[in-house]
């Protein structure tokens, strides 16, 4: 198989963008929650996912993995089942592929949830999530991440905004191939004073780089969380420069806005341009929990195209 294209033909000349431009480009979510209040009939459910996901289409997102928890949807009187069906039907919306992640919150159902994901694995939803509290839960949890990997249902893991290296390494050892929020993998780095080198990342942050797990950043949301002072701290930019892999999301789209709020925020405060776009555009492809075909089919019959037709105006106030 040919490799992935890793650059679009943009000219370099054509580098700034406004918030016009940002919201007419192609877009790829990999970290945003279903919103609202729980659910408890069948069909406020599955409107839920539909009115967001239509919200999505608007914004341009083309891919989004949608997050469910489905034991906050269950006091209706709905099995964990019926909640993903229920979810499932809604998300047949024009323009935007959509596909589910069951999150489990830490400390509870976390075996059932990972269980509900291994059984519906392949029919719309493609992975699991854990959230919650940041306790270190291997030893509560391992058995129903053991029988995640053993099904190949690949699996993220909230590792942040308040949590730990510790939170990090543990979601590393168990299989995660995704870290969302993981701001404190900074912590891990040391400066190399001897070898005059700068900034080096530690051995569990080494890993994550060197892995290439995919990094779920959701800046505006980690800032308002306290994991910055401002958004020009975030280590999103570091992190980038460093080697890892990083993608931008929403994450809680009440506190946080839409995708293109945050391309706009990146491009003010950080001079964000096309290409730091399509970059974090195609990691977010290369970390969706698709199949390698269906990853180069979006990138090269959407989001490449795109880009390329985009005429990025030289000066954003024209
Ligand atoms: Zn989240």
């Amino acid at each position: 198989m040919d490799t992935m294209h890793d650059t679009a033909d943009i000219s370099p000349d054509r580098k700034t963008v406004n918030r016009e431009v940002l919201a007419g480009l192609p877009k790829v979510l990999i970290h945003d929650h279903l919103a609202g209040a729980p659910a408890q009939t069948p069909e406020t459910l599955t409107a839920q996912v539909r009115d967001q996901l239509t919200e999505l289409a608007a914004d341009n997102v083309v891919y989004v993995e949608l997050r469910i928890s489905p034991e906050l949807h269950t006091e209706g009187g709905l099995t964990l089942q019926e909640v993903v069906d229920c979810a499932v039907a809604g998300l047949d919306v024009p323009r935007i592929d959509a596909r589910l992640i069951l999150t489990a919150q830490r400390g509870r159902l976390v075996s059932e949830i990972a269980e509900l994901a291994v059984r519906n694995h392949g029919r719309k939803v493609v992975g699991f999530d854990v959230a919650g509290p940041e306790v270190h839960s291997a030893g509560t949890d391992a058995d129903a991440f053991r029988k995640l990997r053993e099904a190949y249902v690949p699996f993220t893991m909230h590792s942040g905004p308040d949590g730990d290296i510790d939170s990090i390494a543990e979601a590393v050892q168990l299989g995660a191939t995704r870290l969302s929020h993981a701001v404190a993998l900074v912590d891990d780095f040391y400066i190399d004073t001897e070898g005059f080198e700068g900034v080096l990342p530690g051995r569990v942050s080494g890993w994550v780089r060197d892995r290439h797990l995919t990094l779920e950043f959701a800046p505006t949301l980690e800032v308002h969380l306290g994991a910055a002072e401002e958004l020009g701290d975030h280590p999103l930019t570091l992190l980038q420069q460093l080697g890892f892999t990083c993608t931008v999301n929403t994450g809680n789209r009440t506190v946080a806005g839409s995708l293109t709020d945050q391309f706009v925020a990146l491009a003010d405060t950080f001079g964000y341009g096309p290409e730091e776009f399509f970059d974090l555009t195609v990691n977010a492809v290369q970390g969706a929990f698709l199949t390698e075909v269906e990853r180069q089919d979006l990138l090269e019959r959407v989001i490449l195209p795109a880009y390329e037709a985009q005429d990025f105006e030289d000066d954003p106030s024209s």
